[in-house]
């Protein structure tokens, strides 16, 4: 489900794997932004 699909990355708590609550929430967000930040270097 975390996996980016073509253009669209995917963040929330639903995807996060060692936290819960608000605390995945900022977890796959780092996630998110690391895998952006690959794909445009
Ligand atoms: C009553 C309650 C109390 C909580 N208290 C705490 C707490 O004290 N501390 C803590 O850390 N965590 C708490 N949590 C958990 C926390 O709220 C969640 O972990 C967090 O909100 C998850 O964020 P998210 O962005 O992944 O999902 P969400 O916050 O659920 O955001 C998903 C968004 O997507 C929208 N959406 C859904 N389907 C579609 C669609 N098809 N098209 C467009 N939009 C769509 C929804 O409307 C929603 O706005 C609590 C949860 C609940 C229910």
């Amino acid at each position: 489900m975390a996996k980016p699909w073509y253009p669209i990355y995917f963040a929330g708590e639903h995807t996060a794997t060692f936290s819960s609550g608000m605390e995945s929430v900022l977890e796959s967000a780092e996630r998110v932004v690391a895998e952006v930040v690959a794909k445009s270097t």
